[in-house]
């Protein structure tokens, strides 16, 4: 039968109807700014979002997508290659590429399709392609359809991709090189700086995908290769509009003068319709206001630490280091989902993530922090895993 495949999916959504839980796909009603919201009956404190500037409601941000709806109206209704390139496109390429200072753009109408988009193009039959091993469905998927040679790194382990890059001998220069900046689910910074040192030994491509780490990490917000200071060893960066630009859409960036000829290449690109004027025009505003306002980079970082020391202190296992996203790694999947419901009940919405979407067999509850988080509702949060651990819910081996 063609849907036995998903008799176990179907039964854990059964299990979770039962539990009268609703993790994956919880209906907001309504927003309340951008880090409150009534979700499922629940008033809570959205501590699962990637809003990490804050910026999905700068009044700003807003009027310029106001203005753009009424002079270009709801959507491009085509392609980018057909009928749906407008001045609002182009301009937000130009100020992408000033951004990041390169001479060339490309927006996507999702960072799903700029990620997706540009693996897949990039290298074809007789390349590789070098990722590491907890890359993003997006690059998973791109890959996949590259027809290139895929090969897996361990996880930010550069001693692996070394290792690999020597074996390939003659092919390394043909190589593609993935890595991302911070890493979606439990925030930990890719090591750049040994990851470049690879590429200048050996040759190859570097693409990283910045989708959690632009606006978070480096001096002007361009992300983790900026703060590790080997941009310039970067062939590609690809990234989001949909985190810390608070809106929707995704870019590829690069010196390359041929990405504009790979871009005729990318179905991702050439067959979807283009972005609404509206949305770039937004994302145009907040490209603008991370530039100018770096204090919301002072922000976000000072809510990750307070997040994640408080979180430490309570004796919960959440990684090595301090970042945006700080994720709790729990070992059992029905206490999770136990925390999951206590910490909405609590006023607390946070990411329920289970295998696959992890990186590990672990699961997460994965809390992300944004520059418009107050430190009161940071110790909210706090105070609410607090709660849930006097209550007895973490596992014994994880409650310290
Ligand atoms: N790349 C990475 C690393 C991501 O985490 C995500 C989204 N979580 C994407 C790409 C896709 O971006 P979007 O959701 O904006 O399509």
């Amino acid at each position: 039968m063609l849907f036995d495949k998903f008799q176990t999916m179907a039964d854990f959504q059964a299990e979770l109807a039962e539990r009268d839980v609703v993790p994956f796909g919880a209906v907001t009603e309504q927003i309340l700014s951008p880090t409150e919201g009534v979700v499922e009956g629940h008033k809570v404190i959205l501590a699962g979002t990637n809003n990490y500037m804050g910026l999905s409601f700068d009044p700003r941000c807003i009027a310029a997508a106001q203005a753009a709806v009424a002079k270009w109206g709801t959507g491009t209704t085509g392609s980018r290659l057909a009928n749906g390139s407008f001045a609002e496109h182009e301009a937000l390429e130009q100020e992408i590429a000033r951004f990041y200072g390169v001479g060339h753009a490309i927006v996507f109408s999702t960072g799903y399709a700029a990620t997706m988009g540009m693996c897949s193009t990039l290298a074809g039959p007789g390349d590789v392609i070098l990722l590491d091993a907890d890359s993003h469905a997006s690059i998973y998927a791109g890959v996949k359809l590259s027809d290139a040679d895929i090969i897996r790194y361990k996880h930010n382990d550069p001693d692996d991709l070394a290792k690999r890059m020597r074996r390939l001998g003659d092919r390394a220069g043909q190589t593609l090189i993935i890595a991302e900046g911070i890493y979606s689910m439990l925030g930990d910074v890719a090591p750049l700086q040994e990851i470049a040192e690879v590429k200048r030994e050996y040759g190859g491509y570097l693409l990283v995908d910045e989708a959690h780490s632009m606006g978070v990490l480096g001096d002007t917000g361009r992300g983790a290769a900026q703060a590790a200071g080997v941009e310039d060893d970067v062939d590609f960066t690809v990234g989001t509009f949909s985190k810390s630009l608070g809106s929707i859409g995704g870019f590829c960036v690069s010196r390359h003068a041929e990405l504009e000829a790979i871009r005729f290449c990318i179905k991702a690109y050439i067959f979807t319709a283009s972005s609404s004027p509206s949305v770039i025009a937004s994302t145009r505003e907040a490209l603008r206001i991370i530039s100018s306002e770096p204090e919301r980079r002072q922000k976000v970082w000072d809510n990750a630490k307070r997040l994640y020391e408080g979180l430490k202190a309570l004796g919960l296992p959440v990684g090595p280091t301090a970042s945006p996203v700080v994720a709790v790694e729990m070992t059992d999947r029905s206490r999770t989902i136990d925390c999951w419901k206590a910490l909405m009940e609590a006023g607390v919405y946070v990411n329920l993530v289970i295998p696959p979407a992890s990186p590990s067999t672990n699961f997460l509850l994965r809390n992300s922090v944004s520059a418009a988080h107050s430190a009161e509702q940071i110790d909210a949060i706090i105070s609410a895993y607090a709660g849930l651990k006097e209550a007895g819910l973490f596992e014994p081996a994880q409650a310290a």
